[in-house]
C-alpha cells in the first residue's frame, strides 16, 4: 500500500534530501516526481530518489503537461511520441515503474472527434512502445478533469483495452470534476471502480489513484481544494476521502494513493492513510 504526494510540499522548507524522512514520520511512502516542465531530474536528486527507493519509497513520475498524443497537429502528437520515449528511459534509468501522462486535447470534443483522438493515441503508444525496451515500465492515462479533456472513464479503459502497457490512472476528483459532481456515494465510487475491475481483470491490481478534493463548474475542473476545504459556495469538498479508503479496504486492493490536495498534500496522503490503517 502506496500513500503519497505529487512534488515537495509547499508546507516542507528545507533539502530535496530531507522531504523523505518527513514524509517518513507521517507515515507516507510514497513520491510522485513532477516532471512539469520536461523529464529532467538533476544528478542530485536521481542519486537521492535511487537511494530512497532502496529505502521503502515508491516513486512514479508525472509526464510534461505539454504532452498532447491526441493532438490534431502532427508535430506535436510526434513531439509526444519522443517526450514519451525519453520519459520510459528516464523511468528506467531511476527505476520508477509508473509514468502517468495527460492524454491531452485539441480535438473536437464531439463523440466522432473524440473517438478519432482516442485511435490516435492507442496508436500512438502502441507504436512508441513497441519501438524501445519497455523494461518494467508501466504507463498511465490520467483521467481529465475538464469535459473538453479526453480522458473519460470510458475513455482510459478503452486505451488500458488496448494498449498493453497502459494502465489506468483514476484521479477520483477529475472523474468528479468532469461529470459535474457525480461521486455522491460510497456506493457510486464502488461501482464505478468495480467497472474498471470487470473491464480490466488483469490490470487492475496495478491501478494508480490521485485523491484529494475538487472545485468544479459546468466545464468540469476549476482548482483543486485544501485538504477540509469547502467549495466556495459553501458545500463540503468532495469526492468523500473517507468513503474512498472505504471502498479500498472492501475492495481489498491496494493501489497507490497520491494526494494532489492543494497545498496540503501531505496532510490528505496522512488523513487517508491514518484511515487505511487504523480503522
Ligand atoms: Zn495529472
Amino acid at each position: 500500500m502506496v500513500f503519497g504526494v505529487a512534488g515537495v510540499p509547499t508546507n516542507y522548507k528545507g533539502k530535496f534530501a530531507g522531504v523523505f524522512p518527513w514524509l517518513k514520520q507521517m507515515g507516507l511512502n510514497g513520491f510522485e516526481i513532477q516532471c512539469t516542465y520536461g523529464f529532467k531530474v538533476s544528478d542530485d536528486r536521481r542519486d537521492i530518489i535511487k537511494n530512497m527507493a532502496k529505502n521503502g519509497f515508491y516513486f512514479s513520475m508525472h509526464a510534461p503537461y505539454y504532452i498532447n498524443l491526441g493532438s490534431l497537429n502532427a508535430a506535436v502528437v510526434g513531439r509526444s511520441k519522443s517526450n514519451m520515449k525519453e520519459g520510459i528511459e528516464l523511468a528506467k534509468e531511476l527505476d520508477v515503474n509508473r509514468i502517468i501522462f495527460h492524454p491531452g486535447g485539441g480535438h473536437e470534443n464531439t463523440a466522432e472527434g473524440r473517438k478519432h483522438a482516442i485511435n490516435q493515441i492507442v496508436d500512438a503508444i502502441n507504436e512508441f512502445t513497441s519501438q524501445i525496451d519497455m523494461g518494467s515500465v508501466r504507463l498511465y492515462p490520467e483521467i481529465g478533469g475538464k469535459t473538453a479533456n479526453l480522458g473519460s472513464l470510458d475513455e482510459i479503459i478503452e486505451i488500458c483495452s488496448r494498449c498493453k502497457y497502459c494502465y489506468p490512472c483514476i484521479d477520483i476528483a477529475h472523474l468528479h470534476a468532469r461529470e459535474i459532481g457525480s461521486i455522491t456515494t460510497k456506493q457510486i465510487l464502488l461501482e464505478k471502480l468495480t467497472k474498471i475491475k470487470n473491464a480490466l481483470p488483469e490490470k487492475f491490481k496495478y491501478i494508480h489513484f490521485h485523491a484529494y478534493t475538487i472545485n468544479y463548474g459546468d466545464k468540469g475542473e476549476i482548482k483543486h481544494l485544501k485538504h477540509g476545504e469547502n467549495m466556495p459556495d459553501g458545500r463540503v469538498g468532495m469526492p468523500n476521502l473517507a468513503d474512498f479508503v472505504d471502498v479500498l479496504k472492501e475492495m481489498k486492493i491496494d493501489p497507490w494513493v497520491i494526494s494532489e490536495a492543494l497545498d496540503t498534500q501531505e496532510i490528505g496522503a496522512k488523513y487517508m492513510r491514518d484511515l487505511y490503517f487504523n480503522n
